[in-house]
């Protein structure tokens, strides 16, 4: 009797986490081989807009997978109609692989809903569950698991086994982004970076440098975060106003309203990579406080990237600390991110007024605020935002 691997996904596209995930867990697992089975409609999920047809990905999983050893690709989900169900797959393969034991890999997020998928009985009885996770690294997670690991045999008799083996924690939704931003080289197999540049796959053929305003809108909210779009939008709509209040340029505030969180989705190790790509130098205090590294990013991906001009840039480089003598649209970035419409804070309302009467302020409010939450909160405090302050009050004391 065998032991197969059965390794389903959307691989939307496959990366690295894949594929070290299918070597180290044939390893761990004692598999024969893997059957990697790309799924036609995810019942979990629907693909993302400008994703590749099921064709490609399929083109995309074969070259990604051609250097595992014992691993193939099956398209037994592609060529069935309707969504694909774990539960039904197993059994054609039960069916296929009659003398064979299957086992079921998954990452820890599948593996924690799996109770809430389609037949849960069938696919316990026809495989063994696998999934792996690093005890060290997450201990939370790791108890979480072992719960619903005894769930599992408990409730549907089921044999499950928590590996403990590397995995890389990357997803294919931030690969599509550093596709995007030219940074997904670490992400990719070399052959599927490759097809994807070829054949122009998730936007990579698109020269993104000087769009018009509606497509450049487009492009930087298909790059964040559901929850962070509407923050985004009404950091915009309020950088415009206040560019016609104060007379700064209306179009470079809207670009750089719009842009400014382009990055703010991706996680450390992304952030990492493009400041190796784009030459930016990391001290200790931005690896340490990393979700400021995103406006350092995103003015990187706004210049190289968009083509946006340096006063664009510049304004998106310091919408999170300010720094000492502030250009006008510098100051109305940093602002209208504190208090767009959607921020909700006490004194939120007063700061907003005091953007329509004095600008200077308005910052000097936004400072003191941000100063005095870091140090309540007891996290270390940047020089730039200290610096802002002190200049501004300096020139206050001095008119
Ligand atoms: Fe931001
Ligand atoms: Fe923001």
């Amino acid at each position: 009797m065998g032991r197969i691997g059965v390794f389903g996904g959307s691989f939307n596209p496959p990366h690295v986490g894949h594929t070290l995930a299918i070597r180290e867990m044939a390893a761990a697992m004692r598999l024969d081989r893997v059957l990697v089975v790309p799924a036609a409609t995810p019942p979990h999920k629907t693909l993302a807009p400008g994703s590749p047809d099921a064709e490609t990905r399929l083109a995309l999983l074969r070259a990604a997978v051609a250097a595992i050893p014992n691993a193939e690709v099956c398209d037994l989900e592609l060529r069935r109609e309707g969504p694909s169900y774990t539960a039904d797959t197993l059994e054609t393969l039960a069916a296929r692989y009659p003398d064979d034991r299957l086992v079921l890999l998954m990452g820890t997020d599948m593996f924690l809903s799996l109770g809430e998928w389609y037949r849960p009985d069938e696919i316990c009885r026809l495989a063994e569950i696998a999934t792996a996770h690093r005890e060290a690294d997450n201990p939370r997670l790791h108890a979480q698991l072992e719960a619903q690991a005894d769930s599992l045999r408990r409730q549907y008799g089921a044999e499950v086994s928590l590996a403990d083996n590397r995995f890389v924690e990357v997803s294919s939704t931030d690969v599509r982004r550093m596709l995007r931003f030219r940074c997904a080289e670490t992400y990719l197999e070399p052959a599927v970076l490759d097809m994807i540049l070829e054949r122009k796959l998730y936007g990579t053929g698109e020269d993104l440098r000087g769009l018009p305003f509606d497509r450049l809108r487009a492009v930087s909210l298909s790059l964040l975060k559901e929850k962070r779009v509407a923050h985004v939008i009404g950091c915009c709509e309020t950088a415009v106003h206040l560019a016609r209040l104060w007379g700064a340029d209306e179009t470079d505030a809207a670009r750089a309203g719009i842009l400014h969180d382009v990055t703010k989705a991706l996680d450390f190790n992304a952030q990492l990579l493009l400041c190796g790509k784009y030459g930016i130098i990391t001290d200790d205090f931005e690896r340490r406080n990393w979700k400021l590294l995103h406006s350092r990013t995103g003015a990187a991906v706004a210049r190289e990237i968009f083509g946006e001009n340096e006063a664009v840039c510049d304004a998106i480089y310091w919408h999170t600390t300010g720094r000492a003598d502030m250009t006008l649209l510098e100051k109305i970035l940093y602002i209208s991110d504190y208090m767009e419409p959607n921020r909700d804070f006490p004194g939120v309302d007063e700061l907003r007024s005091l953007t329509e009467t004095d600008l200077d302020a308005a910052m000097l409010r936004g400072f003191e605020m941000s100063i005095d939450l870091l140090r309540r909160e007891g996290k270390a405090l940047g020089t730039d935002t200290v610096q802002a302050r002190d200049f501004l009050l300096k020139e206050r004391n001095h008119a």
